[in-house]
């Protein structure tokens, strides 16, 4: 049985090792493109897209199952 953690790791590492290209939600803190205009998840506009805060949600991410990744949406 494939466990999704797995590939929330496999998509935290991708978003880790490209952090330029994604932002951080300020409301959700769900991992967005840059993009993104506001958040599909909160409908907030504020985002951080530092490098450090970028890689910092995404190893979070990657590392528990509390919330989503939603930087598919972008693809
Ligand atoms: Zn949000």
């Amino acid at each position: 049985m494939e466990t999704a953690s797995s590939e929330r790791l496999a998509k935290a590492k991708e978003i880790a090792s490209n952090p330029g290209e994604y932002q951080v939600c300020e409301g959700c803190e769900s991992i967005v493109g840059l993009a993104t205009a506001v958040c599909p998840n909160c409908h907030s506009y504020r985002f951080d897209g530092s490098s450090a805060r970028v890689v910092d949600q995404a190893l979070l991410l990657g590392s528990r199952e509390k919330r989503s990744v939603t930087a598919e949406d972008l693809a």
